[in-house]
């Protein structure tokens, strides 16, 4: 059994459809971000979260092995605390009786080949309203400080597999293109993001399986209004670039917290060199793709030689704080890194860079889309 219907089996009888109390209604399940049972409620959708006791380091309720915490369904709005609670009690009692556990998988595969239930996620955020696409679970580029590990952690867990170091360990979507071109002709248009919120789109495994590239065939064929945007640490981008340029409206950025290669290496072994993401950048310029950067965390580094890299190449920048050190809290304590993942610290370097950007007359932005692909729904 798979995630997906384990946590099906965990609310039976409750089915889709089904009120789990007065003006709630049970969704479906989803696994994008980490295990989830998904409501519509009177004050709109609200997603319960669903892990092990002893990996939910926070939870509102708690039942049996199990701990629950909710957060917005498909927005960044918060949820009110007494929705939140009377939900998680709610569906706390579903889960009390004795449902079987997944049996431990003594050697899982690192690698694993999965069928994928739902491939675009909507995220309802107003004019910033969009979808997220992941062909991967997972990530063998492995950041140590990305925070992804926190939400696929927790799943892996739920399914017995092992507790593995982060960046070793990758669910395959096999049939996302298949499930995506099913999804698209009944899917309202907007912009789909492919986006390293839980994986890369080109991390290395993207060359033998080629999920990535299957889904941007499908995004060919999508009916108008569809936009795409990809973010990537790596340069396997280049071997799609003639197809993404021939995507309508299509955006390309790359993650660039530094522009000094040495701090990218000791903090990003794996992720293309400097050079390369500005190969990366320059070609999709070439090509006629506006570009945009993502600088988070923000890394050591000169930051007047960030901003003169950015203003050469990306028509936007977006900026975001290291988001908990999670495995790269040694990385930070040795010599010239010390005291850089500090709140202080962060503050200061990304209110130098926006000067900086201001300076150049780069324009920067805040959340989940450049200004050029808001207008949302
Ligand atoms: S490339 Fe992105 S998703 Fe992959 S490990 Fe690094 S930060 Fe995480």
């Amino acid at each position: 059994m798979d995630l997906h219907a384990y946590l099906h089996a965990l609310v039976q009888p409750l089915e889709v459809g089904d009120e789990l109390a007065a003006g709630v209604r049970f969704v479906g399940a989803s696994t994008e971000l980490g295990p989830r049972l998904c409501f519509e409620t009177p004050s709109g959708p609200v997603a319960v979260e669903v892990g092990l006791r002893e990996h939910m380091p926070r939870f509102a309720v708690e039942s049996g092995p199990w701990a629950l915490s909710y957060r917005a369904g498909t927005s960044d709005a918060p949820v009110d605390t007494a929705v939140g609670l009377a939900l998680c009690e709610a569906v706390a009692q579903r889960l009390a009786t004795d449902t079987p556990r997944i049996p431990a998988a003594a050697a899982a595969p690192r690698v694993r080949e999965v069928r994928a239930h739902r491939m675009l996620e909507w995220r309802s955020l107003g004019p910033e309203s969009h979808y997220t696409l992941s062909p991967y679970l997972g990530c063998t580029i492995g950041c140590r400080y990305c925070y992804a590990q926190t939400r696929l952690s927790p799943a892996r867990a739920m399914m017995g597999l092992p507790q593995v170091p982060w960046g070793s360990y990758v669910d395959v979507r096999v049939d996302a293109a298949e499930v995506l071109r099913e999804e698209l002709s009944e899917a309202r248009p907007g912009p789909i993001k492919f986006c390293p919120i839980v994986s890369d789109p080109y991390q290395a495994l993207e060359q033998r399986y080629r999920v990535t590239r299957a889904c941007l065939e499908v995004l060919a064929d999508a009916p108008p209004g569809f936009t795409t945007m990809l973010l990537t640490r790596s340069g396997d981008i280049l071997q799609d670039a003639e197809s993404i340029a021939a995507l309508p409206a299509s955006r390309v950025g790359v993650s660039l917290p530094s522009a000094d290669p040495d701090v990218l290496t000791h903090f990003e072994p794996r992720a293309a060199s400097l050079a390369t993401r500005i190969e990366v950048l320059e070609r999709f310029c070439g090509l006629g793709v506006p570009t945009m950067a993502v600088v988070q965390p923000m890394l050591p580094g000169p930051v007047e030689a960030l901003a003169d890299l950015l203003a050469k190449h990306v028509q936007s920048v977006s900026m975001g704080g290291l988001q908990g050190t999670n495995d790269a809290g040694p990385l930070f304590d040795s010599g010239p890194y010390r005291g850089c993942a500090e709140d202080s610290w962060q503050r200061a370097r990304f209110a130098a860079l926006g000067v900086a950007l201001d300076q150049r007359g780069v324009a920067r932005w805040d959340g989940e889309l450049p200004p050029d692909l808001r207008g949302g729904a």
